[in-house]
């Protein structure tokens, strides 16, 4: 087979795998777990690597074009060091890296938590590959969870890029995640990404679901609720009302869904109205 004819059948096979994802309901949001990792510059790779140096590809990351890269470095802070911290592809104009608060504790070091690509006066750290080694004046960070999405997720789910949202997580150990970045761009795929401290606190597995909730939003009863074995529906009991006259006043006043009365009572075209509006049933007796 030529060459241009694979390419068309696994753009195809593609296509279809990608119509094939699962179907995510209202609000629901993957999450992604991100462990600690390294972005380099060129120059930087070289520094490391060896002249000339590309980093090679290990496997995809799920937004599209990212890469984990074969390759790793030693990070080394003043009270210690970690080992086989994976780089990430491809190349990027400025070098980070994205560390954990329990990473920095055991490197001895106090990275701002930062939206990534915001290093400016960040922390600074030191890389060593098995050419050589660099001192980063800044570029370290933790990372502040946020949300990739396209555009049509961000229309689904009433958001903008920039908007910060809430994150409900059930589990054993349920969670909520605060100040959630949104970020929008016709590259991403809907996917949070959170640190693996976070992960750990609310024993956050990849793939797990998470629920998102934009500002000043009660958390609803159906989250809490699924820690119940069965859902208890409220209890809907009849009021028994006996004056001549249901005014609208009185529709408002009970608090039971149905509101009975005799035969005689005379019940007011307003109240008929009410009743309607706010879900209450009126029967005869
Ligand atoms: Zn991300």
């Amino acid at each position: 087979m030529d060459q241009q004819l694979i390419e068309r059948i696994v753009g195809e096979v593609m296509d279809q795998l990608q119509k094939q994802e699962p179907k995510l309901s209202n609000n629901e949001i993957p999450i992604a777990v991100s462990a600690r990792h390294v972005h380099l510059k060129p120059e930087h790779i070289e520094v490391l690597f060896g002249k000339g140096y590309e980093l090679t590809k290990r496997s995809d990351l799920s937004q599209p074009g990212q890469f984990a890269a074969n390759e790793t470095v030693v990070i080394a802070g003043p009270r210690g060091s970690i080992e086989k911290v994976r780089i990430l592809g491809p190349a990027r104009s400025l070098s980070q890296v994205e560390v954990s608060w329990t990473d920095a504790m055991k490197l001895g070091v106090k990275p701002p938590l930062r939206e990534s690509g915001n290093i400016a006066r960040s922390a600074g750290i030191t890389l060593i590959g098995p050419k050589g080694s660099l001192y980063l004046d800044e570029g370290l960070i933790v990372a502040q969870s946020h949300i990739h999405m396209e555009p049509k997720d961000a229309d689904r789910l009433g958001v903008r890029d920039g908007d910060f949202v809430t994150i409900d997580v059930e589990g054993i150990r349920p969670i909520s995640f605060n100040q959630v970045k949104i970020r929008v761009s016709e590259r991403y795929r809907l996917e949070m990404h959170i640190d693996t401290d976070e992960a750990n606190a609310g024993f956050i597995t990849q793939g797990t679901i998470g629920k998102l909730r934009k500002p000043g939003v009660e958390r609803s009863n159906d989250v809490v609720a699924t820690h119940n074995e069965v859902q208890v529906p409220p209890e809907k009991k009849a009021f028994y009302f006996k004056k001549k006259l249901l005014s609208n006043e009185d529709i408002r006043a009970i608090q039971e869904d149905e509101i009975v009365v005799d035969k005689g009572t005379i019940v007011t075209a307003l109240a008929k109205d009410t009743a309607r509006e706010i879900g209450k049933v009126i029967s005869i007796k």
